[in-house]
């Protein structure tokens, strides 16, 4: 059959998958994530991304640009730099993207390194397609549908309209897991062989600014822990929704609150 079919993933394949640490963990086996992202003008989206790394259980987090600050003061578990992402150490997964602005010769750095990356938001917006098709590890971009649509050369309202098709096809462009945003997220891979995902967890209270720049920390902390990406990306994106029902109760919530409730997310799959 060359048309995938749609999978939903169900709490028992989120629970195999979760990367839980043993006896024989340290920080270094449970994933170091390094996260690019962050300007003078959206320093919270650093913050963000940083939390959905450190609450998705990432061994440490290292945060590489201009937002150290603002980082610092609220994880000071955090281990900050502002210099190549390539000279901040060891690094098992990179984030670039959420709140980037125009930083691309970091995020150029980044797509170079031979460790899975996931690209969000502006770094979607600066990346170069053959750079990332060229990448022998493996990619995970996270769009909305602006930003699909923006990589696709569409409108909005087409991306909207074919979800599925629009989804595959950014897959295929860019021979790289793709996980599409919004009221269902679906998760595609490259060479169209596999199942797309459909996340059934989502809530409409995750439609709050910030909430994406926590998705991709997250998802980026199950990269880091050794997760393909198409269950990195799925299994990120449910408990972000789960996270998100969690924390609101059928009320508003803020994407700080999301960050802070993935911990009940997790224990709810356990
Ligand atoms: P971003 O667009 O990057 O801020 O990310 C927004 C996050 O909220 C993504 O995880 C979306 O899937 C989620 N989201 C946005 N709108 C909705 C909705 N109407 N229902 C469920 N989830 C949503
Ligand atoms: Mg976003």
């Amino acid at each position: 059959p060359h048309e995938a079919a749609l999978e939903a993933l169900q709490y028992v394949d989120v629970d195999r998958l979760l990367p839980v640490p043993g006896a024989e963990s340290d920080k270094y086996r449970r994933g170091v994530v390094g996260v690019v992202a962050g300007s003078a003008r959206y320093p919270g989206a650093a913050v963000l991304a940083v939390a959905g790394a450190l609450r998705g259980g990432a061994g440490a987090v290292r945060y590489v640009g201009p937002a150290a600050d603002a980082v610092i003061a609220r994880f000071p578990e955090a281990l900050v730099s502002d210099g190549p992402p390539a000279k901040a150490g060891r690094v098992q997964a990179w984030v670039a993207g959420p709140g980037l602005g125009d930083d691309a010769g970091r995020l150029r750095d980044v797509v170079a390194a031979d460790v899975p990356v996931l690209i969000d938001a502006d770094g979607l917006r600066l990346v170069d397609r053959d750079a990332v098709r060229g990448r022998a590890a493996p990619t995970l971009l996270t769009p909305h549908a602006g930003e699909a649509a923006a990589l696709l050369g569409v409108s909005r309202a087409e991306v909207e309209g074919a979800r599925l098709d629009s989804v595959r096809e950014l897959a295929g462009r860019y021979a790289a897991t793709v996980l599409l945003k919004g009221s269902t997220t679906l998760v595609a891979s490259p060479g169209g062989g596999r199942a797309v995902r459909v996340n059934p967890t989502g809530t409409a209270w995750l439609a709050t600014a910030g909430s994406g720049d926590v998705l991709s920390g997250l998802a980026g902390s199950l990269l880091a822990a050794g997760l393909e990406a198409r269950d990195a990306g799925a299994v990120g994106a449910f408990l972000h929704g789960l996270a998100a029902r969690l924390a609101a109760e059928g009320a508003p919530v803020g994407a700080q609150d999301v960050a802070d409730a993935v911990p009940l997310a997790w224990r709810d799959v356990r």
